[in-house]
């Protein structure tokens, strides 16, 4: 293998992949188009915090990062749904100790990873952006955005963990080498913060994400470390009543918060200012296809496959990304047959989670509304009591099962969405379901998982 890897992108997935790849003893170039996040205050740009998982934790654990990032972590054990009414219930997660999410600042986060990969050995260059490549050459081209140079720099291996909108995905596209989509969400988010009280706490419970679901539309709040909350919106882009174009002007936008949010409102002092200045953004879905260019190039993370944020998994499946690229390291001979390889084993789990991810935008807005989601989730951990090697939430599966596909993930859990769909209809309590026979069925169509549920 070559032993110099250049590396675009030092958000999530570059500064990760670089220390993997410093590891596996490369030297390893970076080049970031934004400032040095460590010494210079950038706007957040997207979402100020995250929810970390099982498939994020594992790849964190791979590179030996876990422990300086623990400091940064606020548990979620559950959902905190507000309904309409002002009324407040808990729905957990999982039943399992270890089944929680954590809240994380996509801030904090970077300045570990950033410093990592500094400490690996990974030769950082800040402000330098790629502006193109040659595949028929080989060559990259990277422009010191500092210096108003521009410079061209051999691929082969070139890791572009450059975000949804790549430069390298773009260059592949113009070159004909890959073809790409992006599918645009028709709604858009904004996020608020809100304060910590006087005393340094939190004012809102601790241990959980808080939802406020309004059928079309939702607003969701993970803490951060400091006393803080981060609160996103959701709204239609365009329509009436609801949405940002309808609510443009801070004032119209008050009168939706004092009829669906007025709880929130309350601890929002300087509404008008935040929804004001805070910019909105878009969520998208990144299709293309192949990720690579020979052995040249390879798209990773949001570049390869970007997806909308409602299930919290984007940020972990890019960073399971980098472990299973780590895996591939270990065994084969040729980045050519590396990245195929990549290329192979991941476009289904990735697709699969693209399509849960849609799916949990109208759980999390809609469904979760229902009494009838109450009693399917309550039955779910049941059966997953009574049934751990052959039942486990498709929500477990997701965040709590890093040893579970995606795709497997989706297979099952459409398999037990529709025996707790069956199960539940004209039920209101557990005690009301027959449990023999639904686990008899289990039994015969759902096959154990490899993995004995831990
Ligand atoms: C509102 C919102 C909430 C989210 N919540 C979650 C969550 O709870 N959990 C979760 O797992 N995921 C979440 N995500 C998804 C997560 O943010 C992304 O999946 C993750 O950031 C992808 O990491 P990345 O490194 O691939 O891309 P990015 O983090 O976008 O990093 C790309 C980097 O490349 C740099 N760059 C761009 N162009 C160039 C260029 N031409 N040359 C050089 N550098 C360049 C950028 O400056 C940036 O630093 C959320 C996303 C959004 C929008």
């Amino acid at each position: 293998m070559s032993e110099h890897a250049v590396v675009l992108g030092a958000g999530c997935t570059g500064p990760l992949v670089g220390v993997l790849l410093a590891r596996r003893g490369l030297r390893v170039s970076l080049y970031e188009r934004r400032a040095d996040a460590r010494r210079v205050a950038l706007p957040a740009g997207r979402s100020i915090n995250l929810a970390l998982a099982a498939r994020g934790i594992a790849a964190l654990e791979r590179a030996g990062l876990l422990e300086a990032i623990r400091p940064l972590l606020m548990p979620m054990r559950g959902r905190m749904v507000h309904d309409a009414d002002g009324t407040a219930r808990f729905l957990p997660y999982g039943q399992r100790p270890h089944e929680l999410l954590y809240a994380v600042s996509r801030a904090g986060l970077n300045h570990v990873l950033v410093d990592a990969a500094e400490a690996a050995g990974v030769a950082l260059h800040f402000e330098h952006a790629c502006r193109g490549a040659d595949f028929a050459r080989g060559q990259v081209e990277i422009e010191d955005l500092a210096a108003g140079l521009r410079f061209e720099l051999p691929m082969g291996p070139l890791l572009a963990a450059d975000g949804s909108g790549s430069a390298l995905r773009q260059a592949m596209v113009a070159a004909g080498v890959a073809t790409a989509r992006e599918d645009t969400l028709a709604h858009r988010y904004k996020e608020l913060t809100i304060p910590a009280a006087a005393d340094g706490s939190h004012r809102l419970a601790l241990g959980a994400l808080h939802i406020w679901p309004r059928g079309g539309y939702m607003l969701i709040a993970l803490p951060n470390v400091d006393g803080t909350f981060t609160a996103t919106l959701f709204l239609p882009a365009e329509g009436e009543p609801v949405s940002f174009a309808a609510l443009a002007a801070p004032a119209a936008a008050r009168v939706l918060f004092e009829r669906d949010f007025p709880d929130v409102l309350a601890l929002l002092p300087d509404f008008e200012a935040q929804y004001a200045a805070n910019p909105v953004g878009r969520m998208s879905t990144i299709h293309a296809r192949p990720w690579h260019a020979g052995g040249q190039a390879l798209l990773l993370g949001d570049a390869a496959h970007a997806i909308v944020p409602f299930h919290g998994q984007g940020m972990n499946c890019a960073f399971e990304d980098c472990r299973v690229l780590d895996d591939l390291l270990g065994g084969s001979p040729d980045w050519t047959a590396c990245f195929a390889r990549f290329d192979a084993l991941r476009r289904e789990d990735t697709a699969a989670i693209a399509r849960m991810a849609i799916e949990n935008y109208t759980e999390m807005r809609d469904t979760v509304r229902d009494p009838a989601f109450a009693l399917q989730k309550e039955l779910s951990l049941e059966l997953e009591r009574r049934r751990p090697d052959r039942f486990i939430p498709r929500y477990s599966m997701v965040m709590f099962h890093s040893e579970i596909p995606y795709a497997e993930a989706e297979r099952r859990g459409a398999l037990q969405a529709e025996l707790l769909a069956r199960a539940t209809r004209g039920r209101r309590h557990l005690g009301d379901v027959p449990l023999e026979p639904l686990l008899e069925e289990i039994d015969a169509r759902l096959a154990p998982l490899s993995a004995p549920a831990a």
